[in-house]
């Protein structure tokens, strides 16, 4: 009895949840479930979810794996870019003051800066300050010049525990990371990069660790076709190993007990090592041109039948900047209203549509991404779109 009951609140649950879903027209969102998972992928964990492994073993031989098949130094999946990061400066911290337990880490950590460029400031910097080095901005909004780095890392000399470089390329003004490389490395200051959401282009995976880069992190969940939480670092044998012994599987027995480590919040499980891996295996294998030549065309599919819809917008596919959800290589649509409707208020009506539509907007332009949706997306869309632009019509009839 209370089974049945049971299974029909799950069914009921089941039924909810899939009522949630939305039309994802901005990209590999966290806030929007990452990406979808192929079936390769979900298949690959049952190898590994009906038995037990000694879990060090487990990431040791994935990370052997992936750094011969893009042939670097080491290589390590995390819980995700950002987990990188936390991961990546505790690492160092380990190695610079020969430290590995927790609040050892922490209260060196306080005692470091990490320089970060200005205009690279970003949701995802004050995660640095998690393992307890303050942020330390060089250069201005506007321009970051080699000297601005230059007279920090003199002037916080063995103070400046990393550079984190986020890579927004091409972005005005920023200092490239070619040149961050070169100072940093003259100052024996390591660099990770966030290069997060930087695929495609599949170069990406290997280009910044092969310009001298320490660490290179990158979201599993985007691009990549793993899950939302997963990522995948690379770089240099020491830090990577240096990871793996403050990391989310490491544990010390001692007399006392036994002790756990930084990474431990940043938990990775055998299924999702796995998932990972033959997530990478698969984005490695596939056809990269064909894909933008169809996404290509599905932006401009989009862009032409938007501008059937209604006289008064203007619509052209674009490479966005670097302000949008990354990666810019990948084409949006950018809609604009003649009629003065204001794209965030079409954006906003948009996701209250029967399903809900999410869709970007800056300033006065509205922006679709044609990456997360099907063809049947599209056309969900183009209803959204005709409805939603028809009613703000009527509002005006209304009132006049
Ligand atoms: C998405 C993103 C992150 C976060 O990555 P997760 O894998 O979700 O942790 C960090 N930095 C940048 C630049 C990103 O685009």
């Amino acid at each position: 009895m209370t089974e049945d009951i049971n299974e029909n609140s799950l069914n009921d649950f089941i039924n909810q949840m899939k009522r949630l879903r939305v039309i994802n027209g901005i990209g590999t969102m966290t806030s929007l479930g990452g990406n979808v998972i192929s079936n390769d992928v979900i298949e690959s964990m049952k190898h590994i979810s009906n038995i037990f492994i000694n879990m060090d073993d487990l990431s040791k031989l994935a990370g052997d794996y992936i750094s011969k098949r893009l042939d670097v130094e080491a290589a390590y999946i995390t819980s995700g870019a950002s987990s990188g990061i936390v991961l990546g400066l505790s690492a160092l911290l380990s190695i610079k003051f020969g430290i590995k337990y927790i609040q050892q880490i922490i209260d060196k950590g306080q005692t470091q800066f990490v320089a970060v460029q200005r205009p690279h400031k970003t949701e995802f910097t004050d995660l640095i300050t998690l393992v307890g080095p303050q942020i330390l901005e060089f250069g201005n909004e506007k321009i970051v010049t080699k000297e601005s780095l230059i007279d920090t890392l003199v002037r916080m000399r063995g103070k400046v525990l990393a550079i984190v470089h986020f890579m927004f390329e091409p972005m005005n003004g920023t200092l490239p990371l070619e040149n961050v490389l070169e100072i940093a490395h003259s100052f024996d200051v390591p660099v990770i990069v966030d290069a997060a959401a930087e695929l495609p282009p599949k170069e990406n995976l290997t280009k910044y660790y092969r310009m001298g880069s320490d660490i290179v992190l990158f979201s599993g969940g985007k691009m990549m076709g793993g899950f939302s939480n997963s990522g995948l670092m690379i770089g240099k044998k020491h830090i990577i190993d240096a990871v793996s012994k403050i990391g989310p599987l490491s544990e010390e027995l001692t007399l006392k007990g036994s002790k756990i480590f930084i990474g431990r919040p940043m938990k990775i499980s055998k299924e999702l090592i796995v998932a990972t891996l033959v997530a990478l295996e698969n984005f490695l294998k596939f056809d990269e041109d064909t894909w933008m030549d169809e996404i290509y065309n599905r932006a401009k599919y989009i862009q032409r039948e938007i501008s059937h819809i209604d006289r008064n917008l203007t619509a052209k596919v674009v490479y966005p900047l670097w302000n949008h959800p990354r990666p810019s290589n990948i084409p949006r649509v950018e809609i604009k209203f003649k009629d003065g409707k204001s794209a965030r208020e079409v954006s906003l009506s948009l996701k209250k549509y029967k399903i809900p539509i999410y869709t970007y907007f800056d300033g006065n332009k509205l922006y679709i991404n044609p990456q997360c949706l099907t063809d049947e997306d599209i056309s969900t869309l183009m209803e959204g779109v005709s409805k939603v632009l028809k009613s703000t019509k009527r509002k005006k009839d209304d009132r006049t």
